[in-house]
């Protein structure tokens, strides 16, 4: 159950309003393994909990292992749908890259997802399930303080439920992630993106893959609602904390988007904005009728964007031998 769920059943019981809170933390701050230990919930309580439910812990139905470390999971869902779940491991930390919906509705013409379609919007406890994974399986030494919402579906288009998740991550009576260190990813609707400004503190990453409207539309869908001058109308009144910048990501795909007149459109669509470039070379999907550009052509485009001096850097993609790469999630292999 996520907040909104607990609350609503706290008051068809008729208790008081702070039990949310420390159930909450019994579910994601010290998940307990049983009713009992909730010790500082009255005891009539902790039975007719016990009655009514089961404190669960997921597991994943699949794991993989890439060979630079990163391990891919996947999850079946109470009604035998599945997602995937990404853990990254980086020098000092491990970052999750977790999945909103199943499957996705945005169509974006180089991504795997897409390719499955869209079943259902997950819920907040899905999502707050994987960071509980995560945090559980991850090693002393590497710890997990990262989030990035990058996995299956668009959070935006769950935005509610993706809002009260982020609740319960940044409440310290709960998970307590630090407000820099929670990404959410999304191919830009201007709406929703100025909601997720007032309501949240967590970092913006938007999707850009085109800076021409008639390339971006047919390469992402979602363009042709929201062509590029309203997002970056909305990129411009994102509120930022001193120092902060969104970051832009902008898929390589060889001979469509990575020419000079590519890079140059890119420049004139960011001019004015606080913004740090992650270039994501392609990553190969099956049906994905796109390739990869020359390592050449990357740096090339690179370097155009340092001379009009900004901060760029190549994304190294992981666990792309286990199709846990940006892009390449899908989920659509339950058997073992
Ligand atoms: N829907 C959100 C969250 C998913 S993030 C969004 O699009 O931002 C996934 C990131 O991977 C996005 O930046 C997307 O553009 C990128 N991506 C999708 N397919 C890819 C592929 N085949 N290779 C590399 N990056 C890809």
């Amino acid at each position: 159950m996520g907040p909104a769920e607990l609350a609503a059943l706290m008051h068809d019981w008729r208790e008081k309003p702070f039990r949310v809170k420390q159930l909450q933390r019994w579910l994601w701050r010290e998940p307990a393994g049983d009713f009992d230990r909730l010790t500082d919930l009255p005891q009539a309580l902790r039975r007719k909990l016990a009655e009514h439910f089961h404190l669960k812990c997921w597991m994943p139905v699949k794991e993989q292992t890439s060979s630079d470390g990163t391990r891919k999971f996947l999850f079946q869902l109470d009604d035998g749908n599945a997602i995937e779940t990404v853990l990254i491991p980086e020098r000092d930390h491990s970052t999750l890259c977790l999945s909103t919906q199943v499957g996705c509705r945005m169509g974006c013409a180089f991504c795997r997802t897409a390719r499955i379609g869209f079943k259902r919007n997950l819920t907040a406890g899905e999502m707050l399930h994987q960071i509980l994974h995560a945090r559980r399986v991850s090693p002393a030494e590497l710890p997990l303080t990262n989030l990035v919402f990058m996995g299956m579906g668009e959070p935006l288009d769950n935005y509610d439920h993706l809002r009260a998740a982020l609740g319960v991550i940044f409440d310290t009576a709960a998970f307590g992630f630090g407000h820099r260190r929670v990404t959410v990813s999304t191919v830009g609707p201007p709406d929703m993106i100025r909601r997720l400004g007032q309501d949240t503190k967590a970092a913006l990453a938007v999707s850009m893959t085109a800076a021409e409207d008639e390339l971006r539309s047919r390469l992402m869908p979602v363009n042709r609602r929201h062509p590029l001058a309203d997002l970056k109308a909305a990129l411009q009144d994102y509120p930022l904390v001193r120092g902060r910048r969104i970051t832009i990501e902008y898929v390589l795909l060889a001979g469509v988007n990575d020419s000079p007149a590519h890079v140059k459109a890119l420049i004139k669509f960011l001019h004015g904005l606080k913004v740090k470039i992650n270039l994501i070379p392609f990553n190969p999907a099956p049906d994905v009728p796109f390739h990869r550009p020359e390592p050449a052509v990357v740096e090339l485009f690179q370097e155009k964007l340092h001379a009009a001096r900004f901060t760029v850097m190549i994304r190294r993609s992981m666990g792309a031998d286990v199709s846990a790469a940006c892009g390449q999630l899908a989920a659509d292999r339950l058997e073992p």
